[in-house]
């Protein structure tokens, strides 16, 4: 045992030839080890089990120790004597519980069923009804007037237990069977009643499967022909299949070639590109130049411009010069004139004065 009952730490009670007594005083737990061998071979009811629901087999706690989470106790018996019909010479059994309520059985370390347990023990006095664990208070109900509960004991201890149960069973599925054949009989008669409706839609169904035979042939005659007329279309298909593959191949051819001279124009093209390209750099150039001989151009007509009215007004000023020249000249002649005058008188005066002169000699 761990973790049942009061048993919290593992707790191992050797059984061996002849009588084993287990002493202690009121309280110390020794109705709990039957408890725990009731419990291992498979007891459901809780109240047998002196608790009031399955989590209060597992250890719940002292004032100096936590709860428990899992109870579980072990039972071996020796089987060397092949008492249980099973090849081991040690038969085991396991029953765990956890506090979330998950349970298993084990049988030989393996997990198996509670009905498989319970089959173990049938009619071995050892089962959960068996004779072989008498609890307190358990004598009286041997000794009471109950006959069931006699019976039932001495049904284990006989071994019929198992052929009992075996016949409670055969009894409920002869029940069952029996409940089958009322229905069977049941739905006979009702058949019964559907005969010659059944009769004569059999009759129908004849004559429909005659007809669906018929429509069959003639299906299989229209299929036939479509099948050939289908041949036929495969084979003109498959015709029109080489011609056509003869056109793809043939266009293929073109493609490839019609790739090769795009090949060639596109790297043509390519040459013309970069020719443009050059020429666009060139052309580029000329009209920078041209922008540039415009702007020098536009430069030179302003400066002729300036030119142009430079040399009319110089042409102004010679004009100006000129007439200013004849107007000098004019001045000169008229100066010319009065110096001619001038001298003339002058002549004449000093004509005058030598003849004065002359006169004043002959005078003297
Ligand atoms: P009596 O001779 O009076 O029948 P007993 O020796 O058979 O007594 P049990 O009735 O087997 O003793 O054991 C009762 C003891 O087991 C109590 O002390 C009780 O506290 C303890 N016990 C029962 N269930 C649990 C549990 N789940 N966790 C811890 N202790 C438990």
């Amino acid at each position: 045992m761990r973790g049942f009952k009061s048993f919290a730490d593992k707790t191992v009670i050797e059984f061996k030839n002849g009588v084993t007594c287990v002493v202690g005083p009121n309280g110390s737990g020794k109705s709990n080890i039957t408890d725990a061998v009731r419990w291992v071979l498979g007891e459901q009811r809780v109240k047998t089990l002196r608790g009031t629901k399955m989590e209060d087999v597992i250890f719940s706690g002292t004032k100096h120790r936590k709860s428990l989470g899992l109870a579980e106790v072990k039972l071996i018996f020796d089987n060397t004597q092949q008492f249980f019909p099973l090849e081991y010479d040690e038969i085991s059994i396991v029953r765990r519980v956890h506090r979330s309520g998950e349970s298993e059985y084990l049988l030989n370390q393996m997990p198996c069923r509670l009905k498989d347990v319970r089959e173990l023990f049938m009619d071995t006095g050892i089962g959960r009804e068996g004779y072989s664990i008498i609890g307190q208070g358990r004598i009286d109900e041997v000794l009471s007037n109950n006959k069931d509960e006699r019976r039932m004991l001495f049904e284990e201890a006989a071994g019929i237990v198992k052929y009992k149960s075996r016949k409670i069973e055969t009894e409920k599925k002869l029940k069952t069977t029996s409940d089958n054949l009322l229905r069977i009989q049941d739905i006979l008669s009702e058949i019964e009643d559907r005969v010659e409706p059944l009769r004569i839609e059999s009759e129908r169904a004849e004559r429909y499967i005659e007809l669906s035979e018929i429509l069959r042939n003639i299906e299989l005659q229209a299929f036939a022909k479509r099948y050939t007329n289908c041949e036929q279309s495969i084979l003109d298909v498959f015709k029109n299949r080489a011609e056509i593959q003869d056109q793809i191949k043939a266009l293929s051819e073109r493609q490839t070639d019609l790739k090769k001279d795009y090949d060639n124009k596109d790297s043509a093209l390519y040459g013309i590109n970069q020719k443009l390209r050059t020429l666009e750099d060139e052309l580029h150039e000329v009209m920078n130049l041209e922008s540039k001989t415009l702007g020098e151009k536009q430069l030179m007509i302003e400066k002729i411009s300036n030119f142009d009215s430079n040399i009319k007004r110089i042409k102004d000023e010679i004009n100006e010069v000129e007439e200013h020249i004849i107007k000098i000249e004019e001045e000169k002649n008229q100066q010319l004139r009065e110096r001619d005058e001038i001298n003339e008188k002058r002549n004449s005066l000093i004509a005058r004065i030598e003849s004065v002169s002359l006169l004043k000699d002959e005078a003297l």
